[in-house]
């Protein structure tokens, strides 16, 4: 299996390359952030408990997405690979991932990291919260999800260096460019 984590802050293009990605390669395609607006639009009480943090800028507990993650990944039969897109996003996310693959003999076969700088993330998202309506991307609940994403997501970077995983990606240019330079790190795996 190609299992690949699309990683990267708020608004650096993950879900657009994650689609590309999932064409190319065939992959299935495990977004939790999709995951958790679809329960919110259910109305779920996991998505009545999920929104209080998504509202808030925070991070949903890492027990409770962590058995998210491993049922929708064993929902997928025959699977060619996943892409894990904003998963992991702490360090006890990328442990309990890489127990997980490993109990079903897999492994992270590459962590493609889309660097953007902070201006851009900002001026991305929100012209998406003003295209999409999307309710967590206004200007102050973007601002906390950035301070998350550098105390608590950043130092995955240091962890898959460490696990031989990390890739860089400039994030920055035109999304077939950036797609390209994708293509050509997975196909060298
Ligand atoms: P995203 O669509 O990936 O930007 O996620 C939107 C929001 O969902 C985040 O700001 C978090 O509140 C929550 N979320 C998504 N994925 C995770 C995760 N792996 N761990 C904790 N919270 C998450």
């Amino acid at each position: 299996m190609l299992n690949i984590v699309i990683f990267g802050a708020p608004g650096s293009g993950k879900g657009t390359q994650s689609a590309r990605i999932v064409e190319k390669y065939g992959l299935n395609h495990i977004s939790t952030g999709d995951v958790l607006r679809a329960e919110i639009k259910n109305g779920t009480e996991l998505g009545k408990t999920a929104n209080e943090y998504i509202s808030n800028g925070q991070l949903i507990p890492d027990a409770l997405m962590i058995d998210i993650l491993a049922s929708v990944f064993d929902s997928f039969k025959d699977s060619k690979g996943v892409i894990f897109d904003g998963f992991p996003r702490t360090i006890a996310q990328a442990e309990a991932l890489k127990k997980m693959l490993k109990e079903r003999g897999q492994e992270v076969s590459i962590m493609l990291d889309l660097e953007v700088p902070e201006d851009e993330l900002m001026v991305r998202l929100i012209k998406r919260g003003q295209e999409t309506g999307r309710a967590d991307d206004n200007e102050e609940t973007i601002k906390k999800r950035l301070v998350v994403y550098h105390s608590q997501t950043a130092p995955l970077i240091d962890w898959y260096k460490n696990d031989g995983k990390y890739c860089h990606i400039n994030g920055l240019g035109t999304m077939d460019g950036i797609f390209a330079d994708i293509c050509k790190a997975v196909d060298a795996i």
